[in-house]
């Protein structure tokens, strides 16, 4: 495999990093439970920890006590990420993603064909 510079593998790990989780919110529960709840918390939470960018990592920590994730519903969670990518987007002088209809942007493509 051809090695990546380091800003085109950053920008790389970020893309695929935002697609997952972009994807995980439209499939997240309408109306979850508390151990959902608790589950996608914990993950944020995480991932924050463990991102392997450093610069990043330490960011997005600031940015969840800003912004803790949120977790009630759907609609709940899909607009927090996407609110959350636009403060990163911001800060890295990117254009404002619009939020409407945010879930039906990143279909994951696991619908059951019946
Ligand atoms: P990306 O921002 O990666 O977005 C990919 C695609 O998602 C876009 O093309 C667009 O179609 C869509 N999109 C854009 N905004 C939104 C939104 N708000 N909601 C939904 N979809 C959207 N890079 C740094 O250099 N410094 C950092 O501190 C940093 N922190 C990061 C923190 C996290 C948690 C993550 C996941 C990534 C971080 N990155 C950081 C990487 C950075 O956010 C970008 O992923 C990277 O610069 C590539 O940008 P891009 O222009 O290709 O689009």
């Amino acid at each position: 495999m051809a090695h990546l510079g380091n800003a085109t593998a950053k920008a790389e790990l970020g893309r695929s990093t935002w697609k997952l989780l972009h994807t995980m919110m439209s499939r997240y529960p309408e109306q979850p439970t508390a151990d959902e709840r608790t589950a996608l918390d914990q993950f944020i939470h995480l991932l924050s920890r463990l991102y392997p960018c450093g610069e990043c990592a330490e960011h997005f920590q600031k940015l969840l006590k800003l912004y803790p994730p949120q977790t009630s519903s759907r609609i709940a969670a899909s607009q927090w990420a996407c609110a959350v990518h636009n403060k990163v987007n911001e800060r890295l002088g990117k254009l404002i993603f619009d939020c409407s209809d945010i879930e039906a942007k990143y279909p994951c493509g696991c619908e059951s064909v019946e």
